[in-house]
């Protein structure tokens, strides 16, 4: 495995992602959009998302 993630690996991987609570489905959307409520699940249909954790290095 990788041991250190470039930074530009970082950013595609975790930025502006979420994550579906329901199902676990990954979707990259704004964040700003997330929050009001405009982005829903495109598996499910929920709008419970969270955003992506980034692992501790
Ligand atoms: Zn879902």
């Amino acid at each position: 495995m990788v041991k250190k993630l470039f930074p530009e690996a970082m950013a595609r991987l975790y930025s502006r992602v979420f994550v579906c609570r329901v199902c676990s489905t990954k979707i990259r959307a704004d964040p700003a959009k997330v929050r009001l409520g405009k982005v829903k699940c495109r598996n499910c249909k929920s709008r419970a998302l969270r955003p992506k954790r980034k692992p501790l290095m």
